[in-house]
């Protein structure tokens, strides 16, 4: 049996769960406004369908104050069991078991009603909380247990309460934010009473057989969190108040310490819930950058935990576990924790999907449908196997369609080769298998090493022609840009030497990636070993400190590098909203100038001459890297440029009768529609919404 730790039944004695996978918690959006629940049933289906053992809804507060956005999604009242018991029976009707999770979000709430054990703000929300009094805590605990009560009733086979990430009951458990001079602050005793008060409240209200899952923080990554030992007096006190089985967190959304982010090395922190598990006698479950059923069942089979939550994972493929226990694993489609289309989006007020896999949270509105009985398929030519090509050729066949698929390169992949070699972003490549692998089960014709022109097009007699071509690098016009000294990304990241000091013109997503590149010394492991990269984090996996924090122990770079950009202000600025300081933050601690209202003047053997507020100076560098943008390439797609190109060239087609007289629509997607704004995501989206439509 393919994973067999993984797959295995799970007994609670009055439950059971068919696998030992669960789907963790995500806001996706939906859960907010009643009139999504139809389109959330169905997300949850899909996922239950694939064969999750358990699944964890996104938050839902018990009440007003606990909201994370206005009007945040709320159980409190009779009036919405009849939209949750349309996602509990989509995923019963599946055979999936689903707990609905209770998050408070407590100072972290971006409103006006936040409360928290104390009256400190947060940095990072707006909105100073006000203190619960005792009064405030015991109605808050029934809150929650009336919540609990709520979603038994809309049969929901439990609760996830949410005791991690720096929420609400995170907030009484630590010194950090916890001020009360009563029973619920100073001994860990006392701050560990509201937790506790909770999980007795919801057992007494739902009986026994009720799963109860604690998601408890096992490393805070602040100052002023708690330590191992009062981590582990929590988790004693909550087993007795009647926890069905403890799910893990890391880090408070605060802690500046990237906790999921690509460049955290797999199942980085599972070592800390093995720790917990040798210590309760409930199950656990371990999470984290878990993303291949590979990893997931070493850590079953290495004692980490019982079972393994994965959470984005399960947004990129829908059938992780169904494909994993077919022994299709190559076909999964994995999660490459960008963070692009699904955390970056939530914290942009949008609908969390997902960059791999468009159809996350629009099941119902991008549905790729068979051709019909009898219906003649269509012969397709896609030209361009990066992102957007993939993603078109591999859907257009699934449906039924002729598919060839044509690239000048020897592999496919276009950009995602060249994203794959930076440093931290390995799991790119993930994508190109997982592309490859549909490939080939879609018989899509490959022909790779082959330049397409508009004889070849023109000579196949296709229905369709999809442009997409990708983009060329942007070369500036600088005096002295063609110089020897002057490289561009392309050449940078295929191995041309490069010097020891280096300015990097541009500063976007690629400049960023580059110099990061470039900050990787040579014979380096890749991907970065766990323990160096908590080394350089400063992370204590042994908590003696409080949070779990220890000094960072960063290696000097071995190069200098200036990163620089026109536009006035911070280098980075436009990055992801739950990336962007990461990469901020790498560059920094390794000493790169980033410089913004810069004006370039010229490249010669001296280095790059630069004028900023008015004073010009040199800066002496070996090697000076361009990563100015792009341009689109599209000379294949049979109609003059528009000023307003990107987004309606994508949509519209242009019809063309070939020499043998068939006549054929031309349609241009990802970079080679759009260039500026360039990003996978849309690529991606709009390959498979294009090949859905044909
Ligand atoms: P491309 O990937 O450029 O593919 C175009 C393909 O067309 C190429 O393979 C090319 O060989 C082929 N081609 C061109 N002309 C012809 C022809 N005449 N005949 C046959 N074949 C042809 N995006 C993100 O969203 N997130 C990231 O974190 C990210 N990181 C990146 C890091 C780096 C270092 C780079 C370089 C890019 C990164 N990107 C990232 C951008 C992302 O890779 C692009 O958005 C994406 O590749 C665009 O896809 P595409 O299919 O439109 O074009
Ligand atoms: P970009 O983000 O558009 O950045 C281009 C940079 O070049 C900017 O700093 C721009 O800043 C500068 N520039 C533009 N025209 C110039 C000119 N004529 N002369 C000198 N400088 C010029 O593009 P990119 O960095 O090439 O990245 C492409 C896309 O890939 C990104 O937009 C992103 O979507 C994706 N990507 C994402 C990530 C990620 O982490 N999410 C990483 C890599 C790539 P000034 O105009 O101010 O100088
Ligand atoms: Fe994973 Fe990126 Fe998809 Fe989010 S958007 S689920 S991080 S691949």
């Amino acid at each position: 049996m393919a994973y067999p730790n993984l797959l295995a039944e799970l007994d609670l004695g009055f439950t059971k769960l068919r696998n030992r996978v669960v789907m963790g918690s995500m806001h996706t959006g939906m859960e907010d406004r009643f009139w999504h629940y139809p389109k959330l049933a169905t997300y949850f289906r899909e996922r239950a369908r694939g064969g999750v053992g358990l699944i964890v809804t996104g938050g839902i507060s018990p009440n007003r104050e606990g909201w994370l956005l206005p009007f945040g999604g709320t159980l409190n009242s009779v009036f919405d069991l009849r939209n949750h018991r349309l996602v509990t029976d989509a995923v019963h009707d599946e055979g999936g078991k689903i707990a609905l999770q209770i998050l408070h979000a407590g100072r972290y709430g971006y409103q006006p009603f936040v409360v928290s054990a104390s009256a400190i703000r947060s940095p990072i929300s707006r909105f100073k909380p006000r203190e619960l009094t005792v009064a405030g805590i015991a109605r808050t605990v029934r809150a929650y247990a009336r919540c609990a009560r709520l979603a038994q009733r809309a049969d929901y086979d439990g609760v996830e309460i949410m005791g991690s990430e720096g929420y609400l009951i995170n907030q009484f458990l630590c010194p950090r934010t916890n001020r009360h001079t009563d029973g619920y602050g100073g001994s860990i005793d006392n701050r560990l009473r509201f937790a506790r008060e909770i999980v007795e409240a919801v057992r007494a209200a739902c009986g026994e057989h009720f799963i109860i899952v604690y998601r408890m923080s096992l490393i805070d990554l602040v100052d002023g969190g708690n330590t191992w030992d009062e981590t582990l007096q929590l988790a004693h006190a909550l087993e007795a108040a009647g926890v069905t089985m403890f799910n893990t967190g890391i880090g408070w959304h605060e802690a500046r310490v990237p906790t999921i982010v690509t460049s955290v090395p797999r199942a980085a922190f599972a070592p800390l819930a093995a720790r917990l598990k040798a210590a309760v006698k409930v199950p656990v479950i371990v999470s984290n950058r878990i993303n291949t059923p590979e990893v997931a069942e070493q850590l079953l089979a290495e004692g980490m935990g019982d079972l393994v939550s994965m959470a984005r994972p399960l947004l990129a493929d829908p059938d992780f576990v169904v494909k994993a226990a077919a022994n299709r694993a190559d076909e999964i489609n994995t999660c490459i924790a960008c963070n692009q289309a699904c955390l970056d989006h939530t914290f942009q007020n949008q609908r969390a999907t997902c960059l791999v896999n468009p159809r996350a949270g629009r099941e119902t509105e991008l549905v790729y449908r068979p051709l019909a009985a009898g219906a003649a398929p269509r012969s397709v030519a896609v030209i361009g196997a990066g992102p957007a090509g993939l993603s078109a050729a591999s859907v257009a066949a699934a449906r039924g369609h002729r598919v060839t698929l044509f690239d000048a390169a020897d592999t496919i992949g276009g950009q995602f080769n060249l994203a794959m070699r930076i440093p931290g972003k390995e799991e790119f490549s993930e994508t190109i298998r997982y592309f490859g692998s549909q490939l080939a089960r879609h018989d899509v014709e490959l022909r790779l090493g082959t330049r397409v022109d508009a004889a070849l097009l023109d000579g196949g007699a296709y229905h369709d022609v999809i442009v997409a071509t990708g983009i060329v690098p942007r070369r500036p016009r600088i005096d002295g840009i063609d110089g020897p000294n002057v490289l561009s990304y392309v050449d940078v990241l295929r191995g041309a030497p490069v010097g020891r000091r280096v300015a990097v013109i541009g500063a976007g997503g690629i400049g960023f990636d580059v110099s990061e590149f470039l900050l990787h010394r040579a014979g380096d492991p890749l991907p970065q070993p766990r323990d160096v990269w908590l080394d350089e984090w400063g992370v204590d996996l042994d908590v003696r400190e409080r949070g779990g924090l220890k000094p960072p122990h960063i290696e000097p770079a071995p190069r200098e590098i200036w990163l620089l950009q026109r536009k006035a202000g911070k280098p980075g600025a436009g990055l992801g909203k739950t990336s962007g300081w990461v990469h901020r933050s790498v560059l920094a601690r390794h000493g790169v100038k980033m410089l913004g209202g810069v004006t370039y003047r010229e490249v010669s053997a001296r280095g790059l001459r630069i004028e900023r507020g008015g004073v010009e100076e040199w800066l002496e560098v070996d090697t000076v890297v361009v990563c100015a943008g792009q341009e689109s390439l599209r000379d294949l797609y049979p109609q003059a440029p528009r000023a307003d190109a990107g987004k309606a060239a994508a949509a519209a087609a242009v019809s063309r009768v070939s020499s043998g007289g068939v006549e054929t629509r031309y349609h241009v997607i990802g970079g080679a529609a759009l260039a500026t704004e360039l990003d996978a995501k849309r690529a991606i989206r709009e390959g498979a919404e294009l090949a859905a439509r044909l």
